[in-house]
């Protein structure tokens, strides 16, 4: 596999690794001078061949014209869940291509999180999110968004997709609303707390403009959920 590095830098054809990123390339993978790196930079694939392992100094070489991103741009609003869920739902996103992800606090959230918890999970969640998007050669890192309120739920995507377990008609509505995919720059996905969402709170995300969808005849754990509507983005905004 290509192991894939997000540098600190690339600047006058100098890329510029972390010092885990360092320890990683010399003592991990056991790489050498002349061994090519690849890396992913604002967007950007690059390759790059060590010049030096004393001090790690690395030339960057060319760009790759390939980039593994979504032609979609996805924003999981997730409703918060226990701590290694969450961080469980920021590996399988970043490996799912979303582009950012932003905790929601709901009426049936039971591990109610703020701008605090958040800051303390940060770095934590980062390393998370850098490894699975390393391991996913990612060009972009994905975005926490923050955490809001679901009152507070903005409407700014071009489409907007509920998973609600009361939608009757099976996959149906799913699909019909993914076969368009590729008409939309954006798109919105808010998935519920093991509780679920509340009957106000459906009626309030069809107000800002979400279309309730069904997942199937099941119930699913909200990171089940999670996983399976963000891969149905996946199967139909790749189609050929
Ligand atoms: N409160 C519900 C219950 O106990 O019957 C279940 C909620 S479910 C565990 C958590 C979230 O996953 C839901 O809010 C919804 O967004 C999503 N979900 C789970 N199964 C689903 C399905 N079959 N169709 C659509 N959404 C589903």
């Amino acid at each position: 596999m290509r192991q894939r590095y997000f540098p600190l830098s690339i600047e006058s054809n100098k890329i510029l690794v972390s010092p885990s990123d360092e320890h990683h390339i010399l003592h991990v993978m056991r790489k050498k001078v002349g061994d090519e790196l690849f890396f992913s930079y604002e967007g950007h694939s690059y390759v790059g061949r060590i010049d030096s392992v004393s001090p790690l100094l690395i030339s960057l070489m060319y760009e790759e014209k390939e980039v593994n991103e979504l032609p979609v741009d996805v924003t999981l609003y997730i409703c918060s869940l226990k701590k290694d869920k969450n961080e469980f739902i920021l590996q399988k996103a970043s490996e799912l291509g979303v582009k950012k992800v932003v905790f929601v606090n709901s009426a049936r959230v039971v591990n109610h999180m703020d701008e605090n918890d958040l800051s303390r999970y940060c770095a934590r969640f980062n390393k998370i999110i850098k490894e699975a998007c390393e391991q996913s050669q990612r060009a972009d890192l994905m975005e926490i968004g923050g955490v809001i309120s679901l009152k507070d739920m903005p409407s700014n995507e071009e489409l907007k997709l509920v998973p609600y377990e009361m939608e009757e008609g099976g996959t149906a509505s799913l699909i019909k609303e993914l076969e368009s995919i590729k008409d939309y720059k954006s798109v919105g996905v808010i998935v519920g707390p093991e509780g679920g969402f509340t009957p106000e709170e459906i009626t309030l995300l069809k107000e800002k403009g979400y279309k309730s969808v069904s997942l199937g005849n099941r119930i699913l754990r909200s990171e089940t959920a999670a996983i399976y509507i963000l891969s149905a983005i996946n199967l139909y905004a790749e189609k050929e």
